[in-house]
């Protein structure tokens, strides 16, 4: 095995699969260490990496904290590589699929397979971060302030300061203690502030905000793409909805997809605007469970594209 293995989320990285990798890689080449000088066994490194640019926020974030955004892995071809924040061959890093994959982390449905065994740990949390908290305490291991404060950053934002319905309650025991480590008291309004930087996407072209988060899945109909986009303030959107939908239509044809469909979640109020472009509206409807009008509609209580939107669209499509 060559000396380096890369620790890499998904393409479109979001803060969690970032700071995943940051947090994961730490803790790898701490214990690593620790095993190396007791037993003399070879040294391996581990090195966080990303698939793809950082957004605005994992840039904020990233920054206010004072790590580095890990370096951009191009093509993977012949790398080892530990998948975190998810599994599924259609959501890897470009060369992906002739890489050594050596483990998994994640907290997503698992769509794999593999020539050989491998570790995989998987836990239905909010985050993969969360996981990776949970490692460091099992492993006895100190999380600084800055480190806590990132992680702390990833959790509330994949949990949707602790909206989501994925959040459990593992995920607020360490949200608490996570806020502790960073000396930040009040992490419910530090959330909020999270995500006001995360709706301000005035600048961003329409296919910038579309691929913020953007998810491929395979299913037995075709091809999805998948993306969601979290706000403070649904109206921000009003006016760019049709720019939006003109883009999926695009995306769905360059890119040979059954349905592209985007996701714009308020995170106050609790329900999502759909926008979608497809080849079977029918359908779609009956995975969104609502009717669209000119490819658009508002589903209350839709918060989460895991657990809410993609069991039903792998029901209706799979
Ligand atoms: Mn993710
Ligand atoms: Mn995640």
């Amino acid at each position: 095995m060559s000396d380096k293995i890369y620790i890499i989320g998904h393409q479109s990285p979001d803060l969690d699969s970032v700071v995943a990798a940051v947090s994961y890689a730490n803790l790898k080449n701490l214990t690593q260490n620790a095993r190396k000088n007791h037993e003399g066994t070879e040294k391996v490194e581990y090195v966080p990496a990303i698939a793809g640019k950082v957004n605005q926020v994992t840039e904020y974030i990233l920054k206010k904290f004072g790590f580095d955004a890990p370096d951009i892995l191009n093509d993977a071809d012949g790398k080892n590589l530990v998948l975190v924040d998810h599994n599924e061959s259609s959501q890897m890093v470009d060369g992906g699929d002739k890489a050594t994959i050596v483990e998994i982390l994640d907290h997503h449905k698992l769509n794999f397979s593999y020539s050989e065994p491998i570790e995989i740990k998987v836990r239905p949390w909010g985050s993969t971060t969360s996981i990776i908290y949970w490692l460091y305490q099992e492993n006895d291991l100190k999380i600084d302030k800055n480190l806590a404060g990132l992680m702390l950053s990833a959790v509330l934002d994949d949990t949707v300061i602790t909206k989501s319905p994925t959040c459990t309650d593992f995920d607020k025991k360490f949200i608490k203690e996570l806020a502790n480590l960073a000396s930040i008291k009040d992490w419910k309004n530090y959330g909020l502030e999270m995500f006001k930087i995360k709706s301000s996407v005035k600048d961003l072209s329409a296919e910038e905000i579309i691929k913020l988060d953007f998810k491929d899945f395979q299913f037995k109909a075709g091809k999805f793409g998948i993306g969601q986009v979290e706000t403070v303030d649904l109206s921000e959107f009003d006016s760019r909805e049709d720019e939006l939908k003109a883009e999926l239509d695009k995306i769905r044809q360059a890119g040979n997809y059954h349905s592209v469909v985007l996701f714009i979640t308020d995170i106050i109020k609790e329900g999502s605007k759909v926008l979608a472009s497809t080849s079977d509206q029918g359908k779609v409807e009956a995975a969104l469970g609502s009717k669209l009008k000119n490819g658009k509609a508002y589903i209350k209580g839709i918060i989460s594209r895991k657990k809410q939107v993609i069991p039903k669209f792998t029901e209706v499509f799979d």
